[in-house]
């Protein structure tokens, strides 16, 4: 299964990543920047990612995936931008990044969309330089009647 090897890839790198800097804290969640030109589902990366880390440092945590939109580079114009996206049609629910240069036609490099790569870490606990995470319980809820109050004032 595709997933399963970029899975597995993902989390090797990430385990060594780990094993040199410690988070010293339970992972809640890797960040995973995908770019638009991998193929795959996510359902069954996070699945390979539940099975693969079991039993690892990263038991129990969840993937996020961040799409990173496709920039190319034109080997004879100089363009770089973002990839002029063919429209499938109806009932497609993909675009598909057309890797030609939408100025001059001609062969481009891609500079992004082609990465499947761990940019960051949510844990728990606290970390510096991190966001804290909003607080639950902290919001109550609180409901008012303002329908008894007595209407009309007698003069
Ligand atoms: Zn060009």
């Amino acid at each position: 299964m595709h997933e399963y090897s970029l899975a597995y890839g993902l989390l090797e790198a990430l385990l060594e990543h780990l094993g040199s800097h410690p988070v010293g804290a339970h992972v809640r969640a890797v960040h995973v920047r995908k770019g638009e030109l991998v193929i795959l589902s996510e359902e069954a990366l996070k699945e390979a990612w539940r099975i693969l880390s079991e039993g690892t440092l990263l038991a129990g945590s969840e993937l996020e995936l961040e799409p990173v939109s496709t920039r190319i580079s034109c080997q004879s114009c100089g363009y770089v931008g973002p990839a002029e996206n063919l429209d499938p049609g109806e009932g497609w629910h993909v675009q598909i990044p057309l890797l030609s240069c939408p100025r001059c036609g001609g062969r481009v490099d891609v500079l992004e969309g082609k990465e499947l790569a761990a940019v960051s870490l949510s844990v728990d606990g606290p970390l510096e330089g991190g966001p804290s995470p909003p607080s639950a319980g902290e919001q109550k809820e609180v409901r008012e009647r303002e329908g008894d109050t007595p209407e009309g004032q007698c003069r």
